[in-house]
């Protein structure tokens, strides 16, 4: 028949794209496709990587999804995020990671400051 259409799902070894048939599924004639649901950007304990990207956490995504849940609720936000900080922040030590303060929290808080004001101004 046409072996060249599924050879590649039967062999799925490094460097072939994964699970290439997997989502598919045979019903009498029809081909049903089961489309996995999106993977939520959340983050991956004890490492704090995104679950869904990798990257990370909060990655790009999961900034965006935070600055929708939280808009007009800056402060929640900061504090929702101190939170999920210091619980990075345990997780950390607890693998015997070193921990740089000040960069986590560039990464966990500062990106959520609004870019169009200043810092020095936003203390006038
Ligand atoms: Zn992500």
């Amino acid at each position: 028949m046409d072996e060249g259409l599924h050879s590649g799902f039967a062999e799925g070894g490094p460097g072939r794209l994964p699970n290439v048939g997997a989502g598919v599924a045979r019903a009498g004639r029809s081909v049903v496709t089961l489309a996995e649901p999106p993977r939520p950007h959340l983050p991956m304990r004890p490492l704090w990587r995104c679950r869904a990207c990798g990257a990370e956490w909060p990655c790009s995504p999961a900034r965006l999804r935070l600055l929708r849940e939280y808009e007009g609720c800056r402060v929640s936000l900061a504090l929702y995020l101190v939170v999920m900080l210091n619980e990075a922040v345990q997780d950390a030590y607890r693998l015997g990671l070193r921990v740089d303060l000040a960069a986590w929290y560039v990464r966990m808080i500062a990106w959520i400051r609004r870019p169009e004001v200043p810092v020095e101004r936003a203390h006038q």
